[in-house]
Protein backbone atom coordinates (compact mmCIF):
# COMPACT_ATOMS: atom_id res chain seq x y z
CA UNK A 1 0.00 0.00 0.00
CA UNK A 2 1.38 3.30 -1.00
CA UNK A 3 1.38 5.86 1.56
CA UNK A 4 -1.62 7.87 -0.53
CA UNK A 5 -3.62 4.76 -0.40
CA UNK A 6 -2.69 4.15 3.54
CA UNK A 7 -4.09 7.42 4.06
CA UNK A 8 -7.10 7.57 1.83
CA UNK A 9 -8.02 3.88 3.38
CA UNK A 10 -7.34 5.65 6.98
CA UNK A 11 -9.83 8.47 5.97
CA UNK A 12 -12.26 6.32 4.81
CA UNK A 13 -12.58 3.98 7.57
CA UNK A 14 -12.31 7.18 10.11
CA UNK A 15 -15.84 8.12 8.11
CA UNK A 16 -17.01 4.66 8.38
CA UNK A 17 -16.60 3.54 12.08
CA UNK A 18 -15.35 7.15 13.93
CA UNK A 19 -13.78 6.11 17.24
CA UNK A 20 -14.76 2.41 16.91
CA UNK A 21 -11.27 2.13 14.95
CA UNK A 22 -8.15 2.71 16.86
CA UNK A 23 -5.18 3.24 14.31
CA UNK A 24 -1.49 3.27 14.71
CA UNK A 25 -0.56 6.15 16.93
CA UNK A 26 -3.29 5.97 19.09
CA UNK A 27 -3.21 5.10 22.75
CA UNK A 28 -5.77 2.61 21.99
CA UNK A 29 -3.68 0.99 19.31
CA UNK A 30 -0.97 0.04 21.61
CA UNK A 31 -2.69 -2.24 24.17
CA UNK A 32 -5.44 -3.72 21.93
CA UNK A 33 -3.19 -4.96 19.22
CA UNK A 34 -1.41 -7.32 22.20
CA UNK A 35 -2.37 -10.81 22.06
CA UNK A 36 -2.33 -13.16 25.15
CA UNK A 37 0.76 -14.47 23.34
CA UNK A 38 2.98 -11.63 23.95
CA UNK A 39 5.53 -13.50 21.79
CA UNK A 40 3.17 -12.15 18.70
CA UNK A 41 4.36 -8.55 17.67
CA UNK A 42 0.74 -8.17 15.32
CA UNK A 43 0.92 -4.76 13.38
CA UNK A 44 -2.52 -4.62 12.01
CA UNK A 45 -3.56 -1.85 10.04
CA UNK A 46 -6.57 -1.11 12.70
CA UNK A 47 -8.19 -2.38 15.52
CA UNK A 48 -11.57 -2.59 16.32
CA UNK A 49 -13.00 -3.80 19.73
CA UNK A 50 -17.02 -4.47 18.68
CA UNK A 51 -19.38 -3.96 21.65
CA UNK A 52 -22.20 -5.41 19.93
CA UNK A 53 -23.05 -7.72 16.83
CA UNK A 54 -24.40 -4.47 14.97
CA UNK A 55 -20.72 -2.97 15.03
CA UNK A 56 -19.06 -6.25 13.89
CA UNK A 57 -21.00 -5.94 10.63
CA UNK A 58 -20.06 -2.49 10.63
CA UNK A 59 -16.93 -3.20 10.90
CA UNK A 60 -17.03 -6.05 8.26
CA UNK A 61 -18.59 -3.75 5.41
CA UNK A 62 -16.68 -0.46 6.35
CA UNK A 63 -13.41 -3.21 6.13
CA UNK A 64 -15.00 -4.50 2.60
CA UNK A 65 -15.81 -0.83 1.20
CA UNK A 66 -12.03 0.51 1.61
CA UNK A 67 -10.29 -2.84 0.75
CA UNK A 68 -8.88 -4.25 4.22
CA UNK A 69 -9.31 -7.43 5.35
CA UNK A 70 -10.22 -9.18 9.03
CA UNK A 71 -8.70 -11.13 11.14
CA UNK A 72 -11.10 -12.21 14.33
CA UNK A 73 -9.11 -12.52 17.41
CA UNK A 74 -10.77 -13.18 21.09
CA UNK A 75 -8.33 -13.92 23.54
CA UNK A 76 -4.73 -14.22 21.50
CA UNK A 77 -3.96 -17.41 22.86
CA UNK A 78 -3.74 -18.30 19.42
CA UNK A 79 -1.68 -16.09 17.78
CA UNK A 80 1.19 -17.47 17.36
CA UNK A 81 -0.83 -19.32 14.60
CA UNK A 82 -1.25 -15.85 12.94
CA UNK A 83 2.08 -15.04 13.47
CA UNK A 84 3.10 -15.56 9.25
CA UNK A 85 0.27 -13.41 8.40
CA UNK A 86 0.83 -10.25 7.04
CA UNK A 87 -2.00 -7.85 8.92
CA UNK A 88 -0.75 -4.67 7.56
CA UNK A 89 -3.73 -4.40 5.40
CA UNK A 90 -6.16 -6.01 8.11
CA UNK A 91 -8.39 -4.95 10.90
CA UNK A 92 -7.90 -6.85 13.63
CA UNK A 93 -10.90 -7.53 15.26
CA UNK A 94 -10.92 -8.05 18.50
CA UNK A 95 -13.87 -9.52 20.49
CA UNK A 96 -12.63 -9.19 23.98
CA UNK A 97 -15.55 -6.66 24.46
CA UNK A 98 -18.07 -9.19 23.52
CA UNK A 99 -18.31 -11.47 26.71
CA UNK A 100 -21.10 -13.35 28.62
CA UNK A 101 -22.50 -16.48 28.43
CA UNK A 102 -26.36 -17.44 29.43
CA UNK A 103 -26.93 -20.90 30.89
CA UNK A 104 -30.47 -23.36 30.07
CA UNK A 105 -29.92 -25.93 33.37
CA UNK A 106 -33.05 -27.87 31.03
CA UNK A 107 -31.76 -28.42 27.89
CA UNK A 108 -27.99 -28.59 29.44
CA UNK A 109 -26.77 -25.84 26.52
CA UNK A 110 -25.30 -22.43 27.08
CA UNK A 111 -25.67 -19.76 24.56
CA UNK A 112 -21.99 -17.48 24.78
CA UNK A 113 -20.89 -14.68 23.31
CA UNK A 114 -18.02 -14.42 20.80
CA UNK A 115 -15.39 -13.17 22.49
CA UNK A 116 -16.09 -14.77 26.31
CA UNK A 117 -13.23 -17.05 27.76
CA UNK A 118 -13.98 -20.66 29.37
CA UNK A 119 -14.45 -19.22 32.86
CA UNK A 120 -17.38 -17.23 31.78
CA UNK A 121 -19.02 -20.47 30.64
CA UNK A 122 -17.79 -22.74 33.75
CA UNK A 123 -18.99 -19.80 36.28
CA UNK A 124 -22.32 -19.50 35.26
CA UNK A 125 -22.76 -23.26 34.84
CA UNK A 126 -21.32 -24.53 37.50
CA UNK A 127 -24.52 -23.50 39.67
CA UNK A 128 -26.66 -26.03 37.69
CA UNK A 129 -24.09 -28.55 38.70
CA UNK A 130 -23.30 -28.31 34.42
CA UNK A 131 -19.62 -27.83 33.58
CA UNK A 132 -18.11 -27.46 29.77
CA UNK A 133 -15.37 -29.02 27.49
CA UNK A 134 -13.17 -26.49 28.10
CA UNK A 135 -9.10 -27.02 27.78
CA UNK A 136 -6.47 -26.80 30.31
CA UNK A 137 -6.47 -23.13 30.86
CA UNK A 138 -9.63 -21.15 31.82
CA UNK A 139 -8.93 -17.41 29.85
CA UNK A 140 -8.42 -19.19 26.30
CA UNK A 141 -11.85 -18.25 24.01
CA UNK A 142 -14.24 -20.27 23.51
CA UNK A 143 -14.58 -19.78 19.82
CA UNK A 144 -11.11 -19.96 18.77
CA UNK A 145 -10.69 -23.43 21.09
CA UNK A 146 -14.52 -24.97 20.20
CA UNK A 147 -14.28 -24.22 16.49
CA UNK A 148 -10.73 -25.72 15.71
CA UNK A 149 -11.07 -29.08 17.33
CA UNK A 150 -10.96 -28.30 21.26
CA UNK A 151 -9.21 -31.06 23.06
CA UNK A 152 -10.65 -31.23 27.22
CA UNK A 153 -9.40 -33.48 30.04
CA UNK A 154 -13.13 -35.03 28.87
CA UNK A 155 -11.66 -35.59 25.41
CA UNK A 156 -11.64 -39.37 25.65
CA UNK A 157 -14.76 -39.97 27.52
CA UNK A 158 -17.28 -37.24 25.58
CA UNK A 159 -14.70 -36.37 21.99
CA UNK A 160 -13.61 -33.23 20.63
CA UNK A 161 -15.08 -29.46 22.07
CA UNK A 162 -16.22 -29.04 18.48
CA UNK A 163 -18.53 -31.38 18.55
CA UNK A 164 -20.93 -29.94 21.17
CA UNK A 165 -21.41 -26.67 19.11
CA UNK A 166 -25.20 -26.93 18.16
CA UNK A 167 -25.00 -23.16 16.33
CA UNK A 168 -23.24 -20.01 15.88
CA UNK A 169 -24.02 -16.67 14.35
CA UNK A 170 -21.70 -15.61 12.29
CA UNK A 171 -20.81 -11.88 10.13
CA UNK A 172 -19.74 -13.33 7.06
CA UNK A 173 -17.83 -11.33 4.18
CA UNK A 174 -21.20 -9.81 2.85
CA UNK A 175 -21.28 -8.29 6.16
CA UNK A 176 -24.47 -10.12 6.94
CA UNK A 177 -25.00 -11.80 10.56
CA UNK A 178 -26.49 -15.25 9.77
CA UNK A 179 -27.45 -18.32 12.00
CA UNK A 180 -25.75 -21.31 11.01
CA UNK A 181 -26.55 -24.79 12.76
CA UNK A 182 -27.13 -28.65 11.18
CA UNK A 183 -31.01 -26.49 10.52
CA UNK A 184 -30.42 -23.48 8.81
CA UNK A 185 -27.43 -22.60 6.55
CA UNK A 186 -25.94 -26.11 6.98
CA UNK A 187 -23.01 -26.02 4.60
CA UNK A 188 -21.75 -22.83 6.45
CA UNK A 189 -22.26 -24.24 9.57
CA UNK A 190 -20.27 -27.67 8.36
CA UNK A 191 -17.22 -25.73 7.47
CA UNK A 192 -16.98 -23.35 10.57
CA UNK A 193 -16.81 -26.43 12.70
CA UNK A 194 -13.08 -26.35 11.78
CA UNK A 195 -12.78 -23.70 9.26
CA UNK A 196 -13.42 -21.34 12.11
CA UNK A 197 -12.45 -17.39 11.69
CA UNK A 198 -12.06 -18.49 7.80
CA UNK A 199 -15.69 -18.40 7.44
CA UNK A 200 -16.83 -15.29 9.47
CA UNK A 201 -16.52 -13.42 12.98
CA UNK A 202 -18.92 -15.37 15.54
CA UNK A 203 -20.67 -12.91 17.84
CA UNK A 204 -21.91 -15.78 19.48
CA UNK A 205 -22.14 -20.01 19.98
CA UNK A 206 -24.50 -22.37 21.57
CA UNK A 207 -22.91 -25.54 23.40
CA UNK A 208 -23.77 -28.76 24.54
CA UNK A 209 -22.79 -28.98 28.55
CA UNK A 210 -21.34 -31.95 31.03
CA UNK A 211 -23.53 -33.12 33.51
CA UNK A 212 -20.71 -33.08 35.91
CA UNK A 213 -20.97 -30.96 39.17
CA UNK A 214 -17.52 -32.53 40.65
CA UNK A 215 -14.94 -34.93 39.09
CA UNK A 216 -11.93 -37.14 40.52
CA UNK A 217 -8.86 -35.02 39.01
CA UNK A 218 -5.51 -33.80 39.81
CA UNK A 219 -1.93 -34.44 39.28
CA UNK A 220 1.51 -36.26 40.58
CA UNK A 221 4.51 -34.48 40.33
CA UNK A 222 7.74 -36.48 40.79
CA UNK A 223 11.88 -34.49 40.70
CA UNK A 224 12.67 -35.15 36.92
CA UNK A 225 15.58 -37.53 38.07
CA UNK A 226 12.53 -40.01 37.90
CA UNK A 227 11.65 -38.87 34.61
CA UNK A 228 12.35 -42.07 32.82
CA UNK A 229 10.53 -44.38 35.41
CA UNK A 230 7.15 -42.37 35.44
CA UNK A 231 7.53 -42.11 31.40
CA UNK A 232 7.78 -45.71 30.50
CA UNK A 233 5.15 -46.58 33.13
CA UNK A 234 2.72 -43.91 32.19
CA UNK A 235 2.92 -44.94 28.42
CA UNK A 236 1.96 -48.64 29.86
CA UNK A 237 -0.52 -47.41 32.13
CA UNK A 238 -2.69 -45.77 29.43
CA UNK A 239 -2.32 -48.44 27.02
CA UNK A 240 -5.55 -50.41 28.99
CA UNK A 241 -7.01 -47.03 30.72
CA UNK A 242 -10.55 -47.34 30.36
CA UNK A 243 -11.86 -44.01 28.02
CA UNK A 244 -13.09 -42.39 31.22
CA UNK A 245 -9.87 -41.44 31.70
CA UNK A 246 -7.87 -38.26 29.78
CA UNK A 247 -4.20 -37.78 31.20
CA UNK A 248 -1.23 -35.92 29.98
CA UNK A 249 2.51 -36.61 30.81
CA UNK A 250 4.83 -33.40 31.16
CA UNK A 251 8.09 -32.83 31.47
CA UNK A 252 8.60 -28.84 32.75
CA UNK A 253 11.38 -27.24 33.26
CA UNK A 254 11.26 -23.85 35.35
CA UNK A 255 13.44 -21.28 35.32
CA UNK A 256 14.55 -19.87 39.43
CA UNK A 257 11.41 -17.43 39.58
CA UNK A 258 9.90 -15.91 42.98
CA UNK A 259 6.90 -15.63 41.31
CA UNK A 260 6.46 -19.26 41.13
CA UNK A 261 5.61 -21.95 44.09
CA UNK A 262 8.94 -23.18 45.65
CA UNK A 263 7.91 -26.86 44.30
CA UNK A 264 8.58 -25.37 40.58
CA UNK A 265 10.82 -22.69 40.95
CA UNK A 266 13.85 -23.45 39.45
CA UNK A 267 13.53 -27.39 39.41
CA UNK A 268 12.62 -29.97 36.10
CA UNK A 269 9.71 -31.88 37.21
CA UNK A 270 7.89 -34.75 35.78
CA UNK A 271 3.86 -34.14 36.12
CA UNK A 272 0.97 -36.82 35.20
CA UNK A 273 -2.39 -34.93 35.47
CA UNK A 274 -5.85 -35.31 34.38
CA UNK A 275 -9.57 -36.71 34.83
CA UNK A 276 -10.89 -39.86 35.66
CA UNK A 277 -15.02 -39.29 35.36
CA UNK A 278 -15.64 -42.58 37.71
CA UNK A 279 -16.58 -42.99 41.29
CA UNK A 280 -13.88 -42.36 43.78
CA UNK A 281 -13.01 -45.85 44.41
CA UNK A 282 -12.96 -46.48 41.45
CA UNK A 283 -10.50 -43.68 40.14
CA UNK A 284 -8.45 -44.11 42.90
CA UNK A 285 -8.30 -48.12 41.46
CA UNK A 286 -7.64 -47.02 38.14
CA UNK A 287 -4.85 -44.39 39.28
CA UNK A 288 -3.19 -46.70 41.68
CA UNK A 289 -0.13 -48.14 39.31
CA UNK A 290 0.77 -44.58 39.07
CA UNK A 291 0.14 -43.33 42.48
CA UNK A 292 3.00 -46.81 43.55
CA UNK A 293 5.48 -44.36 41.85
CA UNK A 294 5.20 -42.49 45.00
CA UNK A 295 5.28 -38.96 44.02
CA UNK A 296 6.42 -35.94 45.82
CA UNK A 297 3.05 -34.36 45.39
CA UNK A 298 -0.40 -36.16 45.05
CA UNK A 299 -3.61 -33.71 44.43
CA UNK A 300 -5.95 -36.53 42.87
CA UNK A 301 -9.17 -35.95 44.68
CA UNK A 302 -12.98 -35.33 43.87
CA UNK A 303 -13.25 -31.57 43.01
CA UNK A 304 -15.61 -29.33 42.01
CA UNK A 305 -16.03 -29.45 38.26
CA UNK A 306 -15.28 -25.50 37.91
CA UNK A 307 -11.48 -26.40 39.76
CA UNK A 308 -10.35 -28.37 37.08
CA UNK A 309 -9.53 -24.82 35.18
CA UNK A 310 -6.46 -24.79 37.12
CA UNK A 311 -5.40 -28.38 37.63
CA UNK A 312 -2.73 -28.57 34.70
CA UNK A 313 -0.92 -24.73 36.17
CA UNK A 314 -1.29 -23.33 32.63
CA UNK A 315 -0.14 -19.86 33.27
CA UNK A 316 -3.07 -17.00 34.97
CA UNK A 317 -1.25 -14.08 32.60
CA UNK A 318 -0.66 -13.00 29.23
CA UNK A 319 2.46 -15.17 28.46
CA UNK A 320 5.08 -14.70 25.38
CA UNK A 321 5.91 -18.38 24.06
CA UNK A 322 6.45 -20.55 21.12
CA UNK A 323 4.05 -23.87 20.60
CA UNK A 324 3.76 -26.53 18.36
CA UNK A 325 2.21 -30.35 18.15
CA UNK A 326 1.92 -33.29 16.31
CA UNK A 327 -0.43 -36.60 16.69
CA UNK A 328 1.64 -39.88 17.62
CA UNK A 329 0.37 -42.87 16.43
CA UNK A 330 1.68 -44.74 19.22
CA UNK A 331 3.81 -43.97 22.78
CA UNK A 332 5.75 -46.66 23.73
CA UNK A 333 9.40 -48.35 23.75
CA UNK A 334 11.42 -45.94 21.70
CA UNK A 335 9.11 -43.90 21.07
CA UNK A 336 8.96 -42.74 25.10
CA UNK A 337 13.24 -43.35 24.97
CA UNK A 338 13.12 -40.33 22.17
CA UNK A 339 10.63 -38.39 23.82
CA UNK A 340 12.60 -38.07 27.16
CA UNK A 341 15.81 -37.72 25.03
CA UNK A 342 14.34 -34.51 22.84
CA UNK A 343 12.44 -33.10 26.52
CA UNK A 344 15.28 -33.22 28.51
CA UNK A 345 17.95 -32.21 26.78
CA UNK A 346 16.59 -29.70 24.09
CA UNK A 347 18.02 -26.25 24.82
CA UNK A 348 15.73 -23.96 25.33
CA UNK A 349 12.39 -25.89 25.24
CA UNK A 350 10.41 -24.57 28.68
CA UNK A 351 7.39 -27.53 28.40
CA UNK A 352 7.33 -30.85 26.45
CA UNK A 353 3.95 -32.89 27.02
CA UNK A 354 1.91 -35.75 25.68
CA UNK A 355 -1.54 -36.20 26.13
CA UNK A 356 -3.52 -39.44 25.86
CA UNK A 357 -6.20 -38.98 23.86
CA UNK A 358 -7.91 -41.87 21.29
CA UNK A 359 -11.24 -43.05 23.03
CA UNK A 360 -14.57 -40.98 21.79
CA UNK A 361 -11.79 -38.00 20.10
CA UNK A 362 -10.67 -40.61 17.65
CA UNK A 363 -14.85 -41.46 16.45
CA UNK A 364 -16.31 -38.52 14.58
CA UNK A 365 -20.02 -38.27 15.61
CA UNK A 366 -22.79 -38.45 12.71
CA UNK A 367 -23.69 -34.71 11.89
CA UNK A 368 -19.94 -33.72 12.72
CA UNK A 369 -18.47 -30.71 10.78
CA UNK A 370 -15.29 -30.19 8.77
CA UNK A 371 -13.30 -31.53 11.78
CA UNK A 372 -15.05 -33.61 14.29
CA UNK A 373 -12.08 -35.96 15.54
CA UNK A 374 -8.18 -36.76 16.15
CA UNK A 375 -6.60 -39.78 14.39
CA UNK A 376 -3.66 -40.72 16.52
CA UNK A 377 -3.95 -42.00 20.28
CA UNK A 378 -1.53 -39.34 21.37
CA UNK A 379 -0.53 -35.67 20.98
CA UNK A 380 2.72 -34.20 20.95
CA UNK A 381 2.95 -30.79 22.18
CA UNK A 382 6.26 -28.16 23.27
CA UNK A 383 6.58 -25.19 24.46
CA UNK A 384 8.92 -22.97 24.83
CA UNK A 385 9.00 -19.56 26.91
CA UNK A 386 10.15 -16.55 25.37
CA UNK A 387 11.51 -13.93 28.18
CA UNK A 388 13.44 -11.43 25.23
CA UNK A 389 11.71 -11.40 21.74
CA UNK A 390 15.65 -11.87 20.65
CA UNK A 391 15.50 -15.24 21.62
CA UNK A 392 11.97 -15.96 19.55
CA UNK A 393 13.74 -17.80 16.71
CA UNK A 394 15.50 -20.40 19.40
CA UNK A 395 12.41 -20.61 21.26
CA UNK A 396 10.59 -21.82 17.75
CA UNK A 397 13.50 -24.50 16.88
CA UNK A 398 13.08 -25.92 20.34
CA UNK A 399 9.60 -26.71 20.19
CA UNK A 400 9.92 -27.63 16.49
CA UNK A 401 13.01 -29.80 17.19
CA UNK A 402 11.02 -31.60 19.81
CA UNK A 403 7.95 -32.60 16.81
CA UNK A 404 11.34 -33.70 14.77
CA UNK A 405 12.44 -35.93 17.39
CA UNK A 406 8.85 -37.78 17.24
CA UNK A 407 9.38 -37.94 13.02
CA UNK A 408 8.81 -41.82 13.48
CA UNK A 409 6.10 -41.84 15.05
CA UNK A 410 3.60 -38.99 13.65
CA UNK A 411 0.12 -40.22 12.68
CA UNK A 412 -0.85 -38.57 9.83
CA UNK A 413 -3.35 -35.69 11.49
CA UNK A 414 -2.75 -32.65 13.06
CA UNK A 415 -4.45 -31.17 16.64
CA UNK A 416 -4.93 -27.81 14.99
CA UNK A 417 -5.73 -25.91 18.03
CA UNK A 418 -1.74 -26.91 19.30
CA UNK A 419 0.16 -25.99 15.94
CA UNK A 420 1.33 -22.46 15.23
CA UNK A 421 2.62 -20.48 12.57
CA UNK A 422 4.50 -22.30 9.78
CA UNK A 423 2.67 -25.57 9.85
CA UNK A 424 0.93 -26.91 6.54
CA UNK A 425 -2.97 -27.10 8.52
CA UNK A 426 -3.95 -29.69 5.28
CA UNK A 427 -3.57 -32.89 8.15
CA UNK A 428 -5.95 -30.83 10.09
CA UNK A 429 -8.25 -30.59 7.86
CA UNK A 430 -7.66 -34.06 6.46
CA UNK A 431 -10.34 -35.53 4.38
CA UNK A 432 -12.11 -32.08 4.43
CA UNK A 433 -9.70 -29.44 3.04
CA UNK A 434 -11.11 -30.13 -0.23
CA UNK A 435 -14.72 -28.82 0.35
CA UNK A 436 -13.39 -26.35 2.62
CA UNK A 437 -11.83 -24.85 -0.03
CA UNK A 438 -14.74 -24.93 -2.27
CA UNK A 439 -16.82 -23.76 0.71
CA UNK A 440 -14.65 -20.65 1.32
CA UNK A 441 -14.99 -19.23 -2.59
CA UNK A 442 -18.59 -19.35 -1.54
CA UNK A 443 -18.58 -17.76 1.47
CA UNK A 444 -15.17 -15.70 1.66
CA UNK A 445 -14.71 -15.38 -2.25
CA UNK A 446 -12.36 -12.30 -1.80
CA UNK A 447 -10.88 -13.64 1.20
CA UNK A 448 -12.06 -10.75 3.49
CA UNK A 449 -10.92 -13.35 6.90
CA UNK A 450 -7.75 -13.70 7.76
CA UNK A 451 -7.64 -16.81 10.13
CA UNK A 452 -5.12 -18.49 12.26
CA UNK A 453 -5.71 -21.47 10.93
CA UNK A 454 -6.68 -20.22 7.36
CA UNK A 455 -8.34 -22.18 4.41
CA UNK A 456 -6.43 -21.29 1.12
C1 LIG B 1 -2.21 -21.64 28.01
C2 LIG B 1 -2.91 -22.34 26.88
C3 LIG B 1 -3.62 -23.51 27.14
C4 LIG B 1 -4.27 -24.18 26.10
N1 LIG B 1 -4.94 -25.35 26.36
C5 LIG B 1 -5.56 -26.01 25.35
C6 LIG B 1 -6.24 -27.24 25.58
O1 LIG B 1 -6.27 -27.76 26.69
N2 LIG B 1 -6.84 -27.85 24.53
C7 LIG B 1 -6.83 -27.29 23.27
O2 LIG B 1 -7.43 -27.87 22.35
N3 LIG B 1 -6.20 -26.14 23.03
C8 LIG B 1 -5.55 -25.50 24.03
N4 LIG B 1 -4.88 -24.34 23.77
C9 LIG B 1 -4.85 -23.84 22.41
C10 LIG B 1 -6.07 -22.94 22.14
O3 LIG B 1 -7.23 -23.73 22.09
C11 LIG B 1 -5.87 -22.24 20.80
O4 LIG B 1 -4.79 -21.36 20.90
C12 LIG B 1 -7.13 -21.48 20.39
O5 LIG B 1 -6.95 -20.98 19.09
C13 LIG B 1 -7.40 -20.35 21.33
O6 LIG B 1 -8.60 -19.71 21.00
P1 LIG B 1 -8.77 -18.18 21.40
O7 LIG B 1 -10.05 -17.73 20.83
O8 LIG B 1 -8.50 -17.99 22.83
O9 LIG B 1 -7.52 -17.56 20.62
P2 LIG B 1 -7.45 -16.40 19.55
O10 LIG B 1 -6.00 -16.22 19.27
O11 LIG B 1 -8.21 -15.22 19.99
O12 LIG B 1 -8.16 -17.02 18.30
C14 LIG B 1 -7.56 -18.04 17.53
C15 LIG B 1 -8.24 -18.11 16.18
O13 LIG B 1 -9.59 -18.50 16.39
C16 LIG B 1 -10.45 -17.77 15.51
N5 LIG B 1 -11.40 -17.00 16.32
C17 LIG B 1 -11.32 -16.67 17.63
N6 LIG B 1 -12.44 -16.04 18.01
C18 LIG B 1 -13.22 -15.93 16.92
C19 LIG B 1 -14.53 -15.38 16.66
N7 LIG B 1 -15.26 -14.85 17.64
N8 LIG B 1 -15.02 -15.47 15.40
C20 LIG B 1 -14.32 -16.06 14.40
N9 LIG B 1 -13.10 -16.59 14.60
C21 LIG B 1 -12.56 -16.53 15.85
C22 LIG B 1 -9.57 -16.90 14.65
O14 LIG B 1 -9.31 -17.57 13.43
C23 LIG B 1 -8.30 -16.78 15.46
O15 LIG B 1 -7.14 -16.58 14.64
C24 LIG B 1 -4.22 -23.66 24.79
C25 LIG B 1 -3.48 -22.50 24.52
C26 LIG B 1 -2.83 -21.85 25.55
C27 LIG B 1 -2.02 -20.63 25.24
Amino acid sequence: MTIQQSLATTAGLTDLLGDRIALPGDAAYESARLPWNRAIDQRPFAVARPESAEDVVDIVRAAASVGLRVAPQSTGHGAGALADSDLSDAILLSLSGLRGATVDPAARTARVLGGSQWNDVVAQAAPHGLTAMHGSAGDVGVVGYSLSGGLSFFARTHGLAVNSVRAVQIVTADGRLVRASAAENSELFWAVRGGSGAFGIVVSIEIDLLPYADLFAGMLLWDATRAVEVAHAWSAWTRTAPESVSTSLRIMHFPPLPELPPFLSGRSVVVIDGVVLEGDDAAAGIIAPLRALSPEMDTFARIPAAELVHMHMDPPEPTPAMSTGAMLGSFAGSAVDAWLAAAMSTTGLSFAEVRHVGGAAARRPDGAGAVGSLAGDYLLAGIAMVPFPDVAPAARAAVHALVAAMVDWHAPSLALTFIDGDVSREQGFGDAATRLRELKAVYDPTGMFTAGHPVD
